[in-house]
């Protein structure tokens, strides 16, 4: 089209290169222009910029190419030079009536804090129904979210999902306690199960719920939202390219104060331990996660202050060592009854990578040191702050939709849990325990998540 135009005999050049026409010749090319683009099925923004008269008005449109495939970014103009940080591609939802429907269960902090709002800003991913014990909650969040009545169950009507096609996957986000109970019922349901972690009570109950979605056919996923972070992904890939040299010893603890006893997270039915399985999972996770290997041995402490109300059937701290083949150690701790502190620090040959904020839900903050020379050189690695919850949920809604295996299922939680054992077991007796073989860390996982 800009050919077109630049071919008329009767447009003259001014200095800054713009091509002058008449106002009724202008008119006229417009309407070809406009006819071309319609006729061509182009979008024709941006293709150049036409003046006419002496008044230099200038089409305005900026250049933005959109993709004919929904699922390519559309590329808008640029204009950041690149000193600055650069924005990542335009994000690419699907339309809602494509997207992945989902059923909360459990209206607690976590669903009503992050997850419901998080659904909001899913590609691929939307929520569609509600489970809670709660008629008078439900119905709130139910209008605030715009869930239709018929799709509200109770803990009671929760089989009936079975009946509903707006459901593909079944979020569990119950107390850990009820985990097991509700995979199993969900997977019945024909449903795919998203289990908030830790997965389970005990390896044993991991196990039947791996069986569970197995025999039902539909897939299992375990809400490790760490290892669908940013920060933490990053961090992983310059360890595991060595860009510091070996990594050599872990330091990691997660720790924050609790303060209601009656609260089930104190209840070793409901919550299957104390800060060990709630919070130090993190640790134990994210080590294995970022290292890409299996312990072979653990060595553990265990402590709870003494007639301290909160701890009268879960433990307050524990602090263990981890021994993997590489030869790396990791010292990991967690603590109920501290100020909240959520880091990690992976020492390596020729420097070392910490990240602070590691394990809350934003406010990473990735700092890296490295010998050079003379010098030590530190690092502050900005990243966009993105929604971890959102990134899981399209992950696993990736997944329905391509029919691959999650990268954290069943299998990833249920290794966490014989360790966890493990940690317990050797608290209790005083002495290392040795785990037995372990699958290798990848046989664990599905592929890796497509990311933006
Ligand atoms: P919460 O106590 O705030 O919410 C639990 C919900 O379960 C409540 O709505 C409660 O009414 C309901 N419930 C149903 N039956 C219950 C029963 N018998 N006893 C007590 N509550 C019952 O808890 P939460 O912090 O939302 O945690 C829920 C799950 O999510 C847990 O498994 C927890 O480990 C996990 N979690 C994960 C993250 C994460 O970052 N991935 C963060 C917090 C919690």
């Amino acid at each position: 089209m800009k050919q077109q135009l630049d071919s008329q005999n009767s447009a003259s050049e001014n200095n800054a290169g713009f091509s002058y026409l008449s106002r009724k010749r202008f008119l006229s090319e417009t309407k070809k222009y406009l006819a071309v683009g319609v006729m061509g099925g182009l979008v024709m923004e941006g293709t150049g910029s036409v003046a006419f008269g002496q008044s230099n008005i200038m089409a305005m449109s900026p250049p933005a190419q959109v993709p004919v495939d929904k699922s390519e970014p559309i590329v808008l103009e640029k204009w950041k030079s690149e000193v600055d940080q650069q924005s990542g591609p335009t994000p690419t939802p699907m339309p809602p009536d494509q997207r992945i429907g989902y059923a909360v269960v459990g209206l607690g902090h976590l669903s009503l804090e992050e997850i419901l709002p998080a659904l909001n800003s899913c590609k691929n991913s939307k929520l569609t129904a509600l489970v809670s014990g709660s008629p008078e909650k439900m119905k709130k969040v139910a209008s605030q979210y715009g869930v239709k009545t018929e799709n509200c169950y109770s803990y009671e009507t929760y089989d009936q999902i079975k009946n509903n096609k707006e459901v593909d996957v079944i979020y569990i986000v119950l107390p850990n306690g009820l985990h097991k109970e509700y995979t199993i019922r969900g997977a019945k349901a024909g449903k795919h199960i998203l289990c908030e972690k830790p997965m389970a009570n005990s390896s044993q109950e991991c196990r039947e719920m791996i069986d569970a979605c197995a025999k039902a056919g539909v897939k299992l996923m375990v809400a490790y939202r760490i290892q669908y972070q940013p920060h933490n992904r990053k961090l992983r890939e310059l360890v595991q390219s060595k860009e510091f040299g070996s990594p050599k010893f872990v330091e990691a603890s997660n720790c924050q104060a609790s303060a209601n006893p009656d609260h089930w997270r104190h209840k070793i039915k409901l919550a299957g331990g104390g800060a060990l399985p709630d919070i130090g999972l993190y640790c134990l996770n994210t080590t294995r996660f970022v290292l890409g290997e299996e312990p072979t041995e653990v060595f553990a402490y265990q402590y709870t202050t003494p007639g301290n109300p909160l701890f009268t059937e879960v433990e307050e701290m524990v602090s263990w060592q981890m021994r993997f083949p590489s030869g790396v150690i990791a010292s990991c701790s967690t603590n109920y009854n501290v100020h909240e502190s959520r880091r990690y620090r992976v020492l390596c040959e020729k420097g070392w990578l910490n990240l602070d904020k590691a394990y809350a839900y934003k406010g990473q903050e990735l700092t890296t040191a490295k010998a050079s020379g003379k010098l030590e050189l530190n690092q502050n690695i900005g990243m966009a702050e993105t929604d971890q919850f959102a990134i899981e949920m399209d992950h696993f809604s990736d997944c329905i939709m391509k029919n691959t295996k999650p990268f954290t299922p069943g299998e990833e939680g249920l290794q966490d849990h014989m360790l966890m054992e493990a940690i317990y077991q050797s608290a209790k007796d005083g002495k290392p325990v040795k785990i037995k073989a372990s699958p290798a860390t990848a046989k664990l996982h599905g592929p890796e998540p497509e990311l933006d």
